[in-house]
């Protein structure tokens, strides 16, 4: 698997990083992990083929993490003139949420007839499925009130590899089964010390993720605090544009 950290920044611009989005290379046509608001910018910055991405999984519907979905499809529609079909996979709600994305977005692209289709599949949590060559389990996490959907973490496993990553979530013993033994765990840290509730901190992750035993973790999503302090942090930390091969 190879792993392209497309944007690994928060929701407040943090150090002036991109939104979340991972792309990941390997067995199974490509695929992204969130797609944030400023996702296709540092989608063409990375030089990615936009249309080999096949799946698009999503955590939630947080700006963030979704709302780059209206552009990567106008993009595809308008200037790449997709013919493959598109998956996105995501949260109970996500047909409800791409729709309200799509129009408050681009009005008559939403409507407008494509030269590919999108298939929408909301995936239940604690259900292994196979998307588009892509073994992956949801995991419910916690991250606020469900009140557009619930909150995801994701495992893939491909080629013998397990990739986990977390999400926005506060600390929940979820997190101990979705990293378990995991090849890499990314993992959301916000926060130097804890803050209260819908987000992790390095304090809180220092104490309990030795318990998951992930074999390597690398920190995303870090708030100023945390980009400022990330040298002696005590985990590895990612960047926009990096790279790895798991
Ligand atoms: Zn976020
Ligand atoms: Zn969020």
């Amino acid at each position: 698997m190879q792993i392209t950290f497309v944007g690994c920044g928060d929701a407040m611009g943090s150090g002036g990083r991109f939104n979340t989005c991972f792309h990941i290379a390997g067995d199974a046509p490509p695929f992204l992990i969130d797609c944030g608001a400023t996702s296709l910018v540092a989608l063409k910055r990375a030089g990615i083929d936009r249309e080999a991405i096949r799946t698009i999984f999503v955590t939630h519907f947080h700006a963030d993490h979704f709302m780059g979905l209206p552009f990567f499809v106008l993009d595809a529609q308008q200037l790449l003139k997709r013919k493959k079909p598109l998956t996105i996979v995501g949260p109970e709600g996500l047909s409800a949420q791409f729709g309200t994305a799509m129009r408050a977005a681009f009005q008559s692209s939403a409507t407008a007839d494509r030269g590919f289709e999108i298939r929408l599949e909301e995936i239940a949590p604690e259900t292994p499925r196979k998307v588009n060559g892509v073994r992956v389990t949801a995991t419910r996490v916690r991250h606020g009130k469900d009140a557009n959907g619930p909150f995801l973490g994701y495992r893939f496993e491909q080629g013998g590899r397990t990739l986990a990553y977390t999400g926005d979530t506060e600390w929940t013993e979820a997190l101990i089964g979705l990293g378990r033994d995991a090849d890499l765990l990314i993992c959301e840290c916000s926060f130097l010390k804890p803050q209260g509730r819908f987000h992790l901190d390095a304090e809180t992750l220092r104490q309990n993720l030795p318990r998951a035993g992930a074999k390597r973790v690398i920190l995303t999503h870090m708030g100023e605090e945390v980009l400022a302090e990330r040298a002696g942090i005590g985990f590895e930390t990612a960047e926009d544009g990096m790279t790895l091969t798991l």
